[in-house]
């Protein structure tokens, strides 16, 4: 069995973060390693409370796993903290950690509340990105990380491509709130900028604000990699497995979506 490790905050209403992480992971027949980043509480009235992991407790899960483990493929999500994403950098050079790495660059709940303490952003753009095979931001996390509006697919291009700066082989803009194309990706490789690849979304469910979309994505494409299968081709795969489960949702309280892993199904 493969262990893909996920580092992420735990969301208590079991739609996002680590708790939709290890639903992925598990579904994807692999086996689920985990670093708790924080402790949310939410339900369909938003964030109730977080409470960070102390950046030494995210250290010694890390060593943890890491000193006895072979960790095939990893993803971060939630780092709320500089301290804790230090530590994470940390942990992946020491450990000389080689396995593909899916970066989904989390800032916020899908309702919009703020997930990460101000300065982890530039802190995770300048010692993360360098580290990752694919960074996974949405619309609105690529605003923030380039400090520009993006509204367009032909702007998630350009948005993309400078996202590759920072120093990942890959760059995935998710086209979820793209005002001509809704639910189109961009994926561009290092190696090969001007080609961007356009994901076309199979199906898009504007009504549907499902939680933890994100999430299933980048667990998914890391479940792919460690596999062995090449970037496009893992990206296209999660891609399918999300759309199924938002198709399939189930609304657990009035306008509060929680994604269907149990329906969907990976190939
Ligand atoms: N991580 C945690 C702990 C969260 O609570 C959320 C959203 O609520 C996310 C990540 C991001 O979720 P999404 O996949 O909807 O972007």
């Amino acid at each position: 069995m493969l262990n893909v490790l996920a580092i992420s905050g735990s969301d208590s209403s079991g739609g996002a973060g680590m708790q939709c992480d290890i639903k992925t992971i598990t579904k994807h027949g692999h086996n689920a390693l985990s670093v708790a980043t924080s402790i949310t509480a939410q339900n369909s009235t938003g964030l109730l409370h977080m409470e960070h992991a102390s950046p030494s407790s995210v250290a010694i899960q890390l060593q943890s796993i890491f000193s006895e483990l072979k960790v095939h493929a990893v993803k971060t999500g939630m780092i709320p903290t500089r301290k804790s994403i230090t530590n994470v950098c940390n942990a992946l050079t020491s450990y000389e950690v080689d396995a593909p790495y899916v970066l989904d660059p989390v800032l916020a709940t899908t309702s919009g509340s703020g997930l990460v303490e101000p300065g982890s952003l530039k802190s995770m753009i300048d010692r993360l990105f360098p580290l990752a095979t694919l960074v996974t931001p949405n619309v609105a996390e690529a605003q923030n990380i380039l400090g520009r509006k993006i509204a367009t697919l032909e702007e998630s291009i350009d948005a993309a491509r400078s996202i590759l700066q920072y120093g990942s082989k890959f760059v995935l803009v998710k086209g979820g709130h793209l005002t001509d194309f809704p639910g189109n990706d961009v994926l561009v490789g290092r190696y090969d900028s001007t080609n961007a690849e356009i994901i076309e979304c199979g199906e898009y469910f504007p009504h549907r604000d499902v939680h933890g979309t994100g999430c299933a994505l980048a667990s998914a494409i890391a479940c792919g990699l460690a596999r062995g299968r090449e970037v496009r081709d893992a990206v296209i795969r999660a891609k399918r497995y999300v759309t199924k489960a938002i198709a399939t949702a189930q609304e657990l309280a009035p306008g509060f979506w929680s994604l269907n892993h149990q329906s969907s199904h990976t190939d």
